[in-house]
């Protein structure tokens, strides 16, 4: 069996499951969609008893019909046995009257490695299709991204990457755990600019004529490890239903019954997965969208207008320091019944003008489905407090914006069950979060202020964090916007060369 894959901005051009994973983002810029997703539901009652890994499979089967049934075992084996720290993988905790998916046990302590442990061994499978091919990956991150991507591809044979992070827009620990990484097939490299500039940088490279035709006639593809690439947002789909069947097994729900999600979004990756789980059958009522202060998607589920026109905030939760939601295209492509014309006329008005406004009925089809609002730092620090002081609980800043997003739509709206997302370990963010908890924090190193918040709240602080302090910083290389594409290519001729 195969699923047929095409372009958000042209339904014309369609690849396989394999290519599609291979290639990342179809060659006009669009990303790969399948118009068929959703077709059949999957059958609820067959996850009742399954493990996360068990999970995975059969809905991996479903996704990526492509590989086949013990590529799938393998890829997932391989992802996820003994690389996070409790089997569970994405453990349900309920904290007082919240429950939080947790989805940062895995290598980087985010919740990119769910997606990423598993595209490169996707990745590798489809390569094995092509005897000579080599793969070039591009990684734009917003500094979760780039570590996942560096754990999840290192050492794989044939596989090189490079990841770029916006200098100065990352925590610091989240730089190190770049800066340090050691691996023969990568590199890391620091961009001035925001991520939105190193996003769009790799982008338009995809798209540049006289890059491609460089690299025409050689052995070489050019991929992503975003979330833009689907065998990344596949696995994603997987942690919603394993949170639901959570709830079904502790009777907090009956199965069928629908639940909210509320998702602290950037990208829209993680948001997306959620919709598409929905789209699979999965009771979901409403998917609540989580922003912080750089907030056009709130602007665009309220308004239907999506406008990158606006200042750009650093905020206390710089993942989501994020002005263009890439995903958000596949949003479109599905909410306008896939005239991909339509998505492609919007997509290169966002670019040439920096905004789009979608028809009226269409906005109203989907506020069924989403809620949009955004929490500002103040509030974030807020939401720290209280829940460590009700529930001793301690959230990240991404995971506090969506925590207190969904109180307020409690508040106002319904107050149905809703699991919140939680996307990062406190440890990655503990600057915000001491401050949170202590008012004033000690002006020291990163790892005296991890032990500090771990002695006060008493909670471990993850492994591959601490052992970051030893490790020597071996990439010190800073980029101009302008020298991105020659790095690239030399890069790349470097990859060529190897045996
Ligand atoms: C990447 C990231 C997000 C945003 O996820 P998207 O899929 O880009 O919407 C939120 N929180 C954390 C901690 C992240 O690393």
């Amino acid at each position: 069996m195969t699923n047929v894959w095409n372009s958000t901005r042209n339904n014309s051009i369609r690849v396989s499951t394999k290519t599609a994973i291979l290639q990342g983002l179809a060659r006009d810029g669009g990303l790969f969609v399948c118009s068929d997703l959703g077709k059949n539901k999957l059958d609820l009652e067959r996850f009742v008893l399954k493990n996360y890994s068990q999970m995975a499979q059969s809905i991996l089967k479903e996704l990526l019909p492509d590989y086949t049934e013990s590529e799938i075992a393998l890829a997932v084996q391989t992802a996820y046995t003994n690389t996070f720290d409790t089997k569970e993988v994405t453990p349900l905790v309920r904290a007082g009257e919240a429950y939080f998916l947790e989805l940062f046990h895995g290598p980087t302590s985010a919740f990119k490695d769910i997606g990423l442990q598993l595209l490169p061994q996707l990745m590798s499978f489809s390569l094995q299709e092509y005897s000579d091919k080599k793969v070039m990956i591009l990684v734009a991150t917003s500094g979760d991204t780039g570590k996942a991507s560096l754990e999840g591809f290192q050492n794989i044979p044939r596989i090189a990457i490079a990841v770029f992070y916006p200098k100065d827009g990352t925590s610091q620990i989240q730089q190190l755990q770049m800066t340090t990484h050691r691996a023969n097939n990568t590199a890391v490299f620091a961009l001035q600019g925001t991520f939105d500039d190193a996003q769009s940088q790799i982008k338009a490279l995809f798209c540049d004529s006289t890059f491609q035709q460089r690299f025409a006639q050689m052995p070489i593809t050019f991929s992503t490890a975003n979330s833009i690439n689907i065998g990344r947002l596949a696995p994603q789909i997987v942690y919603y239903f394993y949170a639901y069947m959570q709830l079904v097994k502790q009777r907090a729900i009956t199965l069928g019954e629908e639940i909210n999600f509320c998702i602290p979004t950037g990208n829209f990756g993680n948001a997306l997965a959620g919709y598409y789980a929905r789209r699979l059958g999965l009771p979901i009522h409403k998917l609540l969208i989580a922003s912080n202060e750089n907030h056009s998607l709130t602007d665009f589920f309220q308004t239907g207008i999506y406008d990158r026109r606006r200042t750009f905030h650093k905020t206390n939760s710089p993942s989501m320091d994020i002005l263009i939601s890439s995903n958000l295209e596949r949003l479109l492509y599905d909410f306008s019944e896939h005239d991909s014309a339509y998505v492609a006329t919007l997509m290169n008005q966002l670019d040439k003008e920096g905004f789009y406004r979608i028809k009226q009925p269409i906005v109203k089809q989907m506020q069924k489905t989403f809620y949009a609002d955004y929490c500002s730092d103040e509030l974030c620090k807020q939401a720290i407090r209280e829940v460590f002081t009700r529930s001793h609980y301690v959230m990240d800043p991404h995971t506090a914006v969506a925590y207190k997003v969904m109180k307020r739509y409690q508040k106002r709206k319904e107050s149905r069950l809703c699991v919140v997302l939680s996307t990062a370990s406190p440890y990655k963010f503990s600057q915000t979060v001491c401050e949170a908890l202590y008012g004033s924090v000690p002006q020291t190193d990163e790892f005296t202020r991890m032990q500090f918040l771990s002695e006060k709240t008493g909670t471990p602080i993850p492994k591959n964090l601490v052992a970051l302090q030893k490790k020597p910083i071996l990439h010190k290389t800073e980029l101009t916007k302008a020298q991105l594409q020659k790095t690239v290519m030399q890069l790349t001729d470097q990859l060529l060369l190897q045996k």
